[in-house]
C-alpha cells in the first residue's frame, strides 16, 4: 500500500529543496521524492506547501497532575492540528519528571495515547527545587532529550554551574527559562507605562536579562550547551548575540505571541494576554523580528501552556501565566513574518522544522528517502479565523480568538498515517 502526495510545493530545509515535487510514502516511510510519482492512494496538495512535520521543542502537556488543562492525548491532537509531528514536553508536571520512572511514564502514555511523537525533557533538579541535581545519565538512557526546570530558573549560580557540568558530561542541553525570581514581586505583566497606568505590579525586563547573562556566562565557563527559551526583550537578544559571537554553545528561541503582541493586549485586563515572560513593548517586538530575520534567533517555539477557562476567568492579577500556541503558531509565523516580507517561507519552515530539531539533536524535521513520513501540508495563502471553541486542546486560553490568520494546515501525517485532516476533523492513531 502506497500513498502519494501530488501537485504540492516541497520545502525541505536541510536538503535546500524548494520546488514542485511529489512525495511517495510506503510503510510509513518516504519512498521517493520527485516528479510525476504514482501510488495506490493520492493526497492532492495543489496550491499547498509540503514540508517536514513541524517540530516544537517547548510545550506543556500537563500530564500527570493537571489533566483538566491538557493531556498527552489532547495536546498531541492540538499539535497535529497545527502541523506538528514532534514536540518536546516540559517537565513541570505533578509530580515533576525528575526520575527515570516518571520519564518512562510519559513515554508509556505517549505510546498509548499520542498521535504524534513526544520527546520528553526531564527536570535539572529534583522536584524543580533548584537544589539537588537529577540523575541525568539515567534520564537520558530512558529517552530524555534535554534537562530543564522550565516554569522557573535555578536561583543558585553554584547549583546552575553543577547542572551545566553534569549535563555537559552526559551531553544533554539545558533549556533555560531565564527569570531572576527575586525580582518577581507579585508582578503580573511587563513593567512599564501600561503597568503603571493599570496599577498592575510589573515584571521588569532586567529580571529576564540578568538570568540570560548569568546562564550564558556559566555555559561559557563549563562549555555546556544552553538553549534560552522564550526571549522577549531587545537586550535579551543582544546578550544572545554577544555570547554566540564569543563561540559559546548557546541558542535561542522566540514565541509567536512575543513577536506578535505588545503589552497593549493587557489593556482590556484579558487574562489570555498573561504569560511569563510577559508581553513586552513595541521596540522589543521589533528587535525580536529583526533577530529572527537575521538568524540570531535559532527557532520558533510555542511554550504551549494550557489553563482551563475557570482558572483564567478571574482577576488579572490572580490568573495563571500561559497561553495555547500549537494551533496558531504556523499561522502567526506566516501572517506576521512571511507575508510582510521579513523572512522567506523557506526560512519560516526551517525555523519550525530542522532548526529546532538540530538544537536538541532530534531525528525530526527532515524528509529524506527511507526516513519517517512525518509531513505537514498547508495552504500558505488560505485565510482562516481562530475559533478557540474549536481547539483540539482541552483549554481555550488564547488571545488570538477572532483573529484572521494566513496559512491553513490541511493535512498532517505521522509515520505515513493521517493524524489530522482539515476537512475530516482530527483523527487519533
Ligand atoms: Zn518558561
Ligand atoms: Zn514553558
Amino acid at each position: 500500500m502506497t500513498t502519494v502526495i501530488k501537485h504540492g510545493h516541497l520545502i525541505e530545509p536541510s536538503a535546500g529543496i524548494s520546488a514542485p515535487m511529489d512525495v511517495l510514502i510506503e510503510d510509513g516511510r518516504v519512498a521517493k521524492m520527485g516528479e510525476n510519482l504514482e501510488g495506490d492512494e493520492t493526497i492532492d496538495a495543489a496550491g499547498c506547501v509540503v514540508c517536514p512535520g513541524l517540530v516544537d521543542i517547548h510545550v506543556h502537556f500537563r500530564e500527570p497532575g493537571f489533566e483538566s488543562k491538557e493531556t498527552i492525548a489532547s495536546g498531541s491532537r492540538a499539535a497535529a492540528a497545527g502541523g506538528f509531528t514532534t514536540v518536546v514536553t516540559m517537565a513541570n508536571t505533578n509530580p515533576t519528571i525528575d526520575n527515570a520512572g516518571m520519564l518512562e511514564f510519559v513515554n508509556r502514555r505517549a505510546r498509548e495515547t499520542a498521535c504524534i511523537k513526544i520527546r520528553p525533557a526531564a527536570t535539572a533538579t529534583k522536584g524543580m527545587m533548584g537544589e539537588e541535581i537529577t540523575e541525568m545519565a539515567e534520564l537520558k538512557a530512558v529517552g530524555a532529550v534535554a534537562v530543564t526546570d522550565d516554569g522557573k530558573d535555578i536561583p543558585s549560580s553554584w547549583v546552575m554551574r553543577r547542572v551545566f557540568e553534569y549535563a555537559n558530561m552526559v551531553d544533554l542541553p539545558y533549556l533555560a527559562h531565564c527569570e531572576d525570581h527575586s525580582l518577581m514581586d507579585n508582578g503580573a505583566m511587563n513593567e512599564g507605562y501600561n503597568s503603571t497606568r493599570l496599577g498592575i505590579p510589573g515584571l521588569p525586563k532586567a529580571m529576564e536579562e540578568i538570568m540570560i547573562e548569568r546562564n550564558a556566562r556559566l555555559a561559557e565557563l563549563t562549555g555546556a550547551r544552553l538553549h534560552v527559551q522564550h526571549i522577549t526583550t531587545a537586550r535579551g537578544i543582544e546578550i544572545l548575540k554577544i555570547y554566540k559571537d564569543r563561540g559559546v554553545r548557546i541558542t535561542g528561541e522566540v514565541t509567536p505571541h512575543h513577536f506578535t503582541l505588545t503589552d497593549d493586549a493587557v489593556l482590556e485586563f484579558d487574562a489570555d494576554a498573561k504569560m511569563n515572560p510577559p508581553l513586552r513593548e513595541q521596540e522589543d517586538v521589533d528587535a525580536l523580528k529583526r533577530a529572527i530575520a537575521d538568524g540570531t534567533v535559532d527557532c520558533i517555539s510555542t511554550d504551549h501552556a494550557p489553563h482551563t477557562p475557570t482558572e483564567k476567568d478571574v482577576e488579572f492579577a490572580e490568573a495563571p501565566f500561559g497561553i495555547l500556541g500549537l494551533e496558531t503558531s504556523l499561522g502567526l509565523v506566516l501572517t506576521e513574518l512571511v507575508e510582510p516580507g521579513l523572512i522567506t517561507i523557506e526560512h519560516a519552515v526551517k525555523l519550525m522544522t530542522s532548526a529546532p530539531s538540530d538544537i536538541l539533536g532530534l531525528e525530526a524535521g527532515v524528509l529524506r528517502e527511507g526516513g519517517p513520513a512525518d509531513i505537514a501540508i498547508f495552504d500558505p495563502k488560505a485565510e482562516w479565523v481562530v475559533e478557540p471553541a474549536r481547539s483540539a486542546s482541552l483549554s481555550r486560553n488564547t488571545p488570538f480568538g477572532g483573529k484572521t490568520l494566513m496559512g491553513l494546515v490541511k493535512t498532517t501525517l505521522c509515520d505515513g498515517e493521517v493524524v489530522y485532516a482539515h476537512d475530516a476533523g482530527v483523527r487519533v492513531c
